[in-house]
């Protein structure tokens, strides 16, 4: 009796402690002629003083029925991109019971703000957190489930979205059960599909060199890193789109590539290889703040391991050729920390540096222990990262990266 009581006392602490996630509830209609009407719920379960919520101004916000006690403030917001409403919630009374906040919106699903990635092209749609187009946590880190339903999507367009997708005759339903930032969605027309292990590749054209290398190597990182880190945790979505712009990005479960800038004559396998890497890393190295110092072990984590990834598997001789473009690239970076998200120089050129030296400084087999290690934790920060240092190779190594990370 003693031992269950005790057990059951355990189970309500932590269930205490960890109450259910933001889930948004989606109700979406996109229009071709390129406007979007949106009805988004969500739900809020954590007693929380206050929770603000960033929109992009190109949308005309509806009266909203604020629930009692719940009262609102807006001004407009130009971080960390321009033209944004900021909507701050205060909740008079944290109750035990979820609180809900229905946003209802209309406005043009193109922006000038797009990270030069315009949401709807001819061939059709691609969404993502830089868009705006959903209220977005004022932090950048609010994780949250998610059920969408979209309509107003031509049935030939194809969908590549996170979790359970199931096309309807006009449009999409999204069931998404883990958490992310994000509510990225591809639509296009034309996109076949391949699979392969860790991976359910979308392009326009399968018979691409350039798509044959993205699935080799997808399947061949996360066979890679799952020597390392154990099973991927869900298969990685991934779209190849093709738009001038060559960005890429990774959000959980899901990537999108580009063919822009990538798909030219002269290509060689090396370069896809270690892109595709970096971006199926991110299955691991994704939970440290976007906006914060700490936002190193999310890029130059992965680019870090691309670069062990692509000297195993792709060609030894490149590590040499890669550091010493780094180095090169590092000496003006500035501090990768201490002055909030870290710049791209810092992130991908100077934090994997700092990664590879300190490999250099503590040997492999400690720097894989230390990566395994942190890899395992629910949430990034750079203080847990010092103290597995630590632990693994002495105060003095941790003291020394953690000076590193701030000249
Ligand atoms: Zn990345």
């Amino acid at each position: 009796m003693k031992r269950l009581s005790a057990l059951l006392l355990a189970a309500g602490g932590a269930a205490a402690a960890h109450a259910a996630p933001p889930h948004y509830d989606v109700v979406a209609k996109f229009d071709p002629e390129g406007k979007l009407d949106a009805d988004v719920t969500i739900t809020l379960s954590e007693g929380e003083a206050e929770k603000a919520f960033l929109l992009s101004d190109r949308f005309a916000l509806g009266p909203m029925d604020l629930p009692p006690g719940v009262t609102m403030t807006a001004e407009p917001a130009t971080s960390p991109v321009p033209a944004l409403n900021k909507y701050m919630f205060r909740f008079a009374a944290p109750t035990a019971e979820p609180v809900r906040l229905r946003f209802r919106y209309a406005g043009p699903i193109n922006t000038e703000h797009d990270s030069n990635n315009k949401p709807l092209r001819p061939e059709g749609y691609e969404l993502f957190i830089d868009h705006m187009w959903f209220p977005v946590g004022a932090d950048i880190q609010t994780r949250f489930t998610v059920d969408a339903t979209i309509d107003g999507l031509a049935p030939d367009l194809v969908v590549v979205a996170q979790g359970d997708v199931a096309r309807t005759p006009t449009g999409v339903r999204i069931h998404r059960d883990f958490l992310d930032i994000d509510l990225p969605m591809v639509a296009m027309r034309g996109l076949q599909r391949a699979e392969a292990h860790g991976v359910e590749f979308y392009s326009r054209d399968l018979s691409t060199q350039l798509s044959g290398w993205y699935v080799k190597h997808a399947e061949g990182a996360a066979r890679y890193f799952e020597g390392f880190f154990g099973p991927l945790p869900r298969k990685v979505r991934m779209a190849q789109v093709w738009r001038p712009g060559s960005m890429g990005y990774a959000r959980t479960a899901y990537t999108v590539v580009s063919e822009g800038g990538r798909n030219t004559p002269g290509i060689t396998e090396f370069n896809p290889g270690r892109y595709v890497a970096h971006e199926v890393a991110h299955a691991w190295w994704m939970l440290a703040g976007p906006l914060t110092d700490d936002f190193w072990l999310v890029e130059s984590a992965a680019e870090y391991m691309a670069m062990r990834y692509a000297e195993a598997k792709l060609d030894p001789g490149e590590r040499e050729k890669w550091l010493a473009a780094k180095r090169v690239a590092a000496a003006s970076a500035g501090p990768v920390m201490g002055h909030g998200r870290p710049t791209g120089v810092q992130l991908y050129q100077k934090g994997p540096l700092l990664l590879a030296d300190l490999e250099t400084r503590i040997g492999r087999p400690a720097m894989d222990r230390l990566m395994v290690a942190m890899a395992k934790e629910p949430v990034h920060t750079t203080a847990i990262f010092l103290d597995h240092l630590t632990a693994i190779a002495g105060a003095d190594a941790a003291r020394d990266f953690d000076k590193a990370l701030h000249t």
